[in-house]
């Protein structure tokens, strides 16, 4: 069971594996975290501004690889962030269409498409900061 929810995942984490490699190999921080690879510090400020230059991300998940701008964020947003690596695992590779069309869904519901999106409210929830007032993506 755990080599299929890996392997459902595989492109998009592999995707993550490259983006983790660029900001290891620019003097950042790489290392296994419970089911998942933590990639922080060196040009993560940078990568994650090229994943989404509108909004100011702290840190993303991207199947097995989470992304944070520096290792005191990649701390303060583990639990959060596992929460979204088993999502992926839930999902597989439709996680991120699935993420898009919940953002869009709590748009038309009148709602904040980053608050109300049902996986930012499971992970919020499970990770014991529900609806805790930043106002700081953490994707
Ligand atoms: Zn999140």
């Amino acid at each position: 069971m755990r080599a299929v929810k890996l392997l459902w995942v595989a492109p998009i984490t592999l995707f993550g594996a490259l983006l983790a490699t660029m900001i290891r190999v620019s003097g950042g921080r790489f290392e296994r975290q419970g089911t998942a690879w933590e990639a922080s510090g060196g040009c993560a400020r940078r990568v994650l501004w090229l994943i989404n230059p509108w909004m100011q991300i702290e840190a993303i998940t991207l199947g097995h690889v989470i992304l944070a701008r520096d290792a005191t964020t990649a701390s303060r947003m583990r639990s959060h962030e596992q929460v979204h690596v088993r999502q992926y695992e839930r999902w597989g590779v439709l996680f991120p269409a699935a993420y898009l069309i919940a953002s869009a869904a709590a748009a038309l519901r009148g709602e904040c498409p980053y608050r109300g999106n049902v996986f930012e409210r499971e992970a919020f929830a499970l990770d014991g900061r529900v609806n805790s007032g930043q106002n700081v993506r953490r994707d």
